[in-house]
């Protein structure tokens, strides 16, 4: 991440502010859209393998309601804060809204390094979690989903939890979760496939060519990885990527998956042996590439490292990967952003498929999944072009939001407000 300490909190409420701009909504709707409507935190006391107890911060932000259920993921990470966590929650809601999908926004951390954890003791926190989680927690009331450093394991976990305390079987309780227990076709890749057929969409709308286009992929995890995967598969050319280690480069292209599999062998992209060149991660954000996605964390990118981005195209894989000063900088100079709680929405929205097929406990093949997703997405990408034209606001994220946020003023406006 850059050196830039943009405080995510104060970046969602920024960027709900040069929303409601364009919008008729009165400052006391618009204020209430912008606050979390409950943050549980949690100190959770937990036994390690060797008989001493450790204690994790946790939160739970359940940010607003109004569309349906609290929808959002769970991260582990050193680095979790309140105020990312609150953050996050945020970029659920409009996210939910931007690709009209029937939740709400909510998010979860704990402060951990799964790293230095054993597998049961990582399981022990996570049961801890869903504990706690439980009276909050349900298929109507909040799903929590994966994030950094969680997946099936996890979510499979808290699913087994609460299912166990409550006496029942919910499996809608949670997404994300192994085919085996109640997990969706499609739902690992939904997120690089959301990336993909945004940045398809936006070559598409601009009138470029994806067919030998460049691209430079931040962040080669889940998101990153398999947006590079499906971006190289429409023709494109995927000549750098990076993770935490340093980034890899080649002229003509690397082999996404290829990279991938020297990844998953040595743990990291580094040293992969096609590469012509290896760089810092700051140099890959700079590269004067067709289309860049940022696939790491939030703020990779500030204004001082804006000026020197010469992508034309910005594809946010990652939540807040830009920090509004960047942002500014990019609108200015032309580049094209995409935002986040389009491009990156795919998770959510086969999370939304594999909650449905729970509820029915009736399974769709991965065709039809893809399919709605196409489907989602590409609705989505029209609803917000369509604003970005009619409006004229300054660039591609101020649009999602206009939609978005009407979408939720809509709702809180017909339920009415209570007591
Ligand atoms: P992940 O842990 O699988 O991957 C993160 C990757 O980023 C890793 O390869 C890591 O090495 C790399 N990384 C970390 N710091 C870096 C740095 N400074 N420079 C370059 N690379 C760096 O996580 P993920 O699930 O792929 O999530 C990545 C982002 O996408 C997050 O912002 C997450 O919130 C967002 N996202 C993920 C999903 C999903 O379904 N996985 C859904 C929506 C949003």
């Amino acid at each position: 991440m850059s050196g830039d300490e943009a405080n995510p909190f104060e970046s969602l409420q920024e960027q709900i502010d040069d929303a409601a701009a364009y919008l008729d909504v009165g400052d006391d709707v618009i204020d209430r859209l912008k606050n979390p409507e409950r943050v549980l935190e949690l100190n959770l006391s937990v036994d390690m393998d060797d008989g001493s107890i450790e204690r994790f911060r946790a939160f739970r932000s359940q940010f607003n309601g109004d569309r349906g259920p609290y929808k959002g993921g769970i991260r582990y990470h050193p680095g979790v804060t309140r105020d990312e966590v609150k953050a996050l929650s945020g970029w659920m809601v409009y996210k939910c809204a931007t690709v009209d999908i029937p939740y709400g926004g909510g998010k979860g951390g704990i402060v951990i390094d799964p790293s230095d954890h054993s597998a049961s003791e990582l399981e022990r926190v996570t049961r801890s979690f869903a504990e706690e989680l439980r009276p909050l927690i349900g298929e109507d009331r909040d799903i929590p989903a994966p994030d950094v450093n969680t997946g099936q394991r996890e979510m499979n976990w808290i699913k087994d939890t609460y299912e166990t305390l409550e006496g029942t079987t919910e499996p809608g309780v949670v997404t994300g979760k192994s085919l085996e227990a109640g997990g969706s076709e499609g739902r690992v890749e939904a997120t690089g496939r959301s990336v993909m057929l945004t940045a398809r969409e936006a070559f598409d709308y601009l009138g470029t060519d994806m067919e030998g286009a460049s691209v430079a992929v931040q962040g080669y995890g889940n998101a990153g990885h398999i947006a590079a995967y499906l971006i190289e598969d429409l023709g494109a050319d995927i000549v750098a990527v990076s993770d935490s280690s340093g980034a890899v480069y080649a002229e003509d292209g690397l082999d996404a998956r290829d990279v991938k599999a020297h990844k998953n062998e040595t743990g990291s992209v580094s040293g992969y042996p096609d590469a012509d060149e290896e760089f810092s991660n700051e140099d890959l954000l700079t590269l004067d590439v067709d289309l860049l996605v940022p696939a790491a964390l939030e703020n990779a990118i500030d204004a001082d490292l804006a000026r020197d981005v010469e992508a034309d195209v910005i594809v946010e894989a990652a939540n807040g990967p830009l920090t509004p000063d960047a942002d500014d900088v990019l609108t200015e100079s032309d580049v094209h952003v995409f935002p986040d709680i389009l491009a990156n929405a795919g998770g959510v929205t086969v999370s939304y498929f594999e909650w449905v097929q729970n509820r029915q406990r009736f399974y769709w093949s991965e065709e039809k999944v893809n399919e709605e997703l196409e489907r989602h997405i590409v609705s989505a990408f029209d609803d917000l072009t369509e604003c970005y034209e009619a409006l004229d606001v300054p660039n591609f994220r101020t649009a999602a939001y206009v939609v978005a946020i009407q979408r939720v003023v809509d709702a809180f406006m017909d339920n009415g407000n209570w007591p």
